[in-house]
């Protein structure tokens, strides 16, 4: 397939971090080996991109194009997927597949590993290369600006969901991209789903009624019963002990954010029966496969609201204000 690489693209490009996101035109990336060229059709916005743009996580390349829910098609390069084909990239961009945390199945941890739209150049662009060996096939009956959030929201999502095992009482701290899809998995595991969210957010709280949750409050008050097991996904330190405080003897306690406000000090007694906090990090090329296999079966649907590429700074801003019902995605053609 004949491809010009000397043709520009569009692309929003953070040049420092708290400056709002330039429109630029650069050249179209040329695939290197093993990556593959996609035309770009949606980018999610994930709240990652929304810590990198505010400096919490504090090594991005620059100038960096953000965006690693990334929904396209095949233009060329590789060998594994065909020109035209449909594939998503998500965050876990490359790792060296050889650390002691790639050799046991966990590539997540991977010490070199590189993230997209963070090490590597995004999808707030019309085009992006990336390494196939981690691109997704995406599943039918979704079209591009649906399946966009499933590739970060739901990926980590169903990753942390596992980390509950098989806890029948589910909290979800903060019911924004995440948790709209994760909640629609759990009730069709037969789970119960309790939604926290900030005091008197009624939006939210309807939201996640209308997703199956039996009952939606505030995050910091007192849980209407026990909790099984509780995933953070609202980067807020205070929803730890308010979780464990929610949550029964030998449950655990997920933080799912890659960042979160400082934890405050809480007493033993919350910790204690054999309660567990932990996190998740990243994801692996397997909780993809899985999940992107589950979710037609639900069938998860991701409710979104669609910005154009040139707008991506409004998406930011509002999904920092807790105004997106959903999924906020960039759609760029
Ligand atoms: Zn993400
Ligand atoms: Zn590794």
């Amino acid at each position: 397939m004949a491809r010009d690489y000397c043709e520009s693209m569009r692309a929003m490009v953070l040049e420092r971090a708290r400056e709002p996101l330039r429109p630029m035109d650069l050249p179209v990336p040329e695939p290197g080996p093993g990556q593959v060229a996609i035309e770009v059709r949606a980018c999610a916005v994930c709240r990652t991109d929304l810590h990198i743009f505010d400096g919490e996580l504090t090594e991005p390349k620059l100038p960096l194009v953000p965006g690693h829910q990334i929904a396209g098609r095949v233009t060329g390069g590789g060998e594994r997927f065909e020109p035209g084909q449909r594939v998503g990239v998500p965050w876990l961009g490359s790792t060296d597949g050889t650390c002691r945390y790639c050799r046991s199945g966990r590539e997540n941890l991977c010490d070199a590993a590189r993230f997209t739209g963070y090490d590597i150049d995004g999808g707030y662009a019309e085009h992006v290369v990336a390494d196939e060996r981690f691109c997704f096939p995406l599943p039918d009956g979704y079209d591009d600006v649906e399946v966009a959030p499933l590739l970060c929201a739901g990926l980590i999502g169903y990753r942390a969901l596992r980390m509950t095992g098989d806890a029948e009482r589910l909290g979800l701290y903060g019911f924004g991209a995440a948790a709209h899809l994760i909640c629609q998995v759990a009730r069709s595991e037969g789970r119960r789903v309790f939604a926290f969210t900030r005091a008197g957010d009624e939006d939210s709280q309807r939201f996640a009624r209308e997703l199956g949750a039996e009952w939606a409050g505030d995050a910091l008050g007192p849980a209407p019963e026990e909790l099984d097991a509780a995933i953070l996904f609202a980067p807020v330190g205070e929803h730890v002990p308010a979780a464990l405080r929610a949550t029964a003897k030998g449950g655990v306690v997920v933080c799912a954010g890659i960042h979160m406000s400082d934890i405050p000090s809480f007493p033993y007694e919350l910790l204690w029966g054999e309660r567990s906090v932990r996190s998740v990090a990243n994801l692996t090329r397997r909780d993809g496969e899985e999940f992107l296999a589950l979710a037609p079966t639900v069938p998860v649907r991701a409710i979104t609201t669609e910005y154009p590429l040139e707008r991506a700074n409004e998406a930011l801003d509002d999904l920092r204000a807790g105004r997106i019902e959903g999924s906020a995605v960039l759609s760029v053609l």
